[in-house]
């Protein structure tokens, strides 16, 4: 299991990224090891990371196939009411 995640940011700090001078809205790091080793982003840069993700690392997603019913055209002839 990865030793590693991202989770919210419970306390104010100042995004770690070089050049950033956002706060923290993100913290990235090992849940079990101590605040000093993980790593603060703030969204910005955290989306800047998500948007250049290499391929093979972003999450497999089954595509599950819906089955769409292709909906009927409205019939634009006229009904013929009775028979008379
Ligand atoms: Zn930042």
């Amino acid at each position: 299991m990865a030793k590693a995640s991202v989770r919210k940011a419970t306390f104010r700090i100042p995004c770690d990224i070089f050049w950033c001078n956002n706060p923290a809205d993100y913290v990235i790091g090992n849940v079990e090891g101590p605040p000093s080793a993980e790593l603060h982003i703030c969204k910005s840069c955290l989306e800047g990371i998500a948007k250049t993700m290499p391929k093979e690392l972003l999450p497999k997603v089954e595509v599950v196939k819906e089955v769409v019913k292709e909906e009927k055209p409205k019939k634009t002839t006229k009904k013929k009411k009775g028979g008379k």
